[in-house]
């Protein structure tokens, strides 16, 4: 099974955590759903690994929407453990901790 360490080493990067903080900052750090406190940075289009050097998408603002917890969950319409995200918005992957 191959692991999307493209994935993994993209979220790493200043120049996401760099976007991560724009969009924050740019929306209050709010939900822009429910207006909760969001606390992760969702893509709209789902980054893959063709597409994640694609700055027009992977670092796009209008491709990021800042999501509280709960709504980031029911946009993947994942709850179970192995769907979930860290605090920084990343997927967790189980067999992958870290
Ligand atoms: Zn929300
Ligand atoms: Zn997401």
């Amino acid at each position: 099974m191959k692991k999307p360490k493209v994935l993994h080493n993209f979220y790493k990067s200043d120049s996401w955590r760099t976007a991560r903080e724009l969009k924050i900052m740019t929306v209050d750090s709010l939900c822009e759903r429910c207006g909760a406190i969001g606390i992760e940075v969702h893509h709209k289009v789902r980054l893959s690994i063709d597409n994640v050097n694609d700055t027009s998408i992977s670092l796009n603002q209008d491709n990021l929407e800042l999501l509280c917890r709960d709504c980031h969950n029911k946009e993947h319409k994942r709850f179970s453990k192995e769907d979930r995200f860290d605090k920084d918005g990343n997927p967790i992957n189980p067999k992958k901790p870290q």
